[in-house]
């Protein structure tokens, strides 16, 4: 398989084929994300993405679900995406689940019919990247959209029939606005209804414009008790049918993973204890994205 620069895929992803079909990110704008800083947005040629799909269909064989990377593949064109899908069904006819990553943009600029199709031919599950519901943190990290976009997004993947996995990010909001990002977040997942809630520690990359305003003492981290206690608002807010929660990433200081509504009083309880500090954490050194 062909890979180019650094790949990233979801934690759930970890057994899936990974095809590269896209380089990079095609807003590459967010100011604390830097994935594809270094990396101009791209669709590799048709032919490597062939010859990927035909080594996946000789050497594959036992992995059942596939991840479309890089951070964009839904901005291909229409015709190009039902293509690739097709393509995927033929070759590699066991995979049960596609995934991609998904924002509210290339959402919005495909039909019903368009996202529909793409369900019939595989495409089960996007991941998006929500980060914050609180608009001004939105606008203060240049995601490009506001929450209402992401709200509107969710609606159109349920109603296509796609699974959605959320994700937001403690910390982004930096230490003024904490609890207000963190209550806003919930509000607007319970909105969106996703199945899966997947939430990370904001980590200052270097190469980032949120590190050089850090740097510069305008963005100011939350300690570690106001980022537990910003998990906390979430999780007390969330007011959801069913959903999978995992706050397990890596990034995150302390580790979460169940199901809400039936997990909430325990996941209270344990955040609780780390506030109180008789729970360890993970420590900065073990802390990676
Ligand atoms: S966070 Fe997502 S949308 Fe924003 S620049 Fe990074 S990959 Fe692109």
């Amino acid at each position: 398989m062909d890979y180019q620069g650094m790949v990233i895929r979801p934690p759930s992803e970890a057994f899936s084929i990974i095809l590269q079909v896209t380089l990079g990110c095609s807003h590459n704008a967010c100011t604390f994300c830097g994935t594809y800083r270094e990396k101009p947005f791209a669709v590799k040629p048709w032919a490597q993405i062939e010859a990927d799909i035909d080594f996946a269909g000789k050497y594959c064989q036992r992995q059942h679900t596939l991840f479309l990377a890089d951070g964009d593949v839904l901005a291909l064109p229409h015709a190009d995406l039902v293509r690739l899908l097709e393509s995927i069904r033929l070759n590699v006819p066991w995979v049960r689940r596609v995934s991609s990553y998904a924002s509210s943009r290339n959402i919005a600029a495909k039909t019903d019919e368009e996202l529909c199709q793409y369900r019939e031919l595989g495409l089960q599950r996007l991941y998006l990247g929500l980060e914050s519901g609180h608009n001004p943190t939105l606008k203060a990290i240049a995601k490009g959209v506001d929450a209402a976009a992401m709200v509107e997004a969710a609606r159109r993947i349920a109603l296509a029939d796609m699974a959605l996995s959320v994700s937001c990010v403690l910390g982004i909001a930096g230490k003024e606005q904490s609890q207000a990002h963190a209550l806003a977040t919930a509000e607007v997942l319970n909105r969106m209804q996703p199945q899966y809630i997947g939430v990370l520690t904001l980590m200052l990359l270097e190469n980032t414009p949120l590190y050089r305003l850090y740097k510069d003492g305008r963005f100011i981290l939350p300690s570690q008790t106001k980022l537990l206690l910003e998990l906390r608002t979430m999780v007390e807010h969330l007011d959801l049918p069913r959903c999978l929660f995992s706050a397990n990433h890596s990034s995150n200081y302390l580790s979460l993973n169940g199901r809400l509504p039936k997990d909430r009083d325990e996941f209270l309880a344990r955040i609780d204890e780390a506030i109180a500090g008789t729970t360890p954490l993970r420590s900065e050194y073990q802390r990676a994205l």
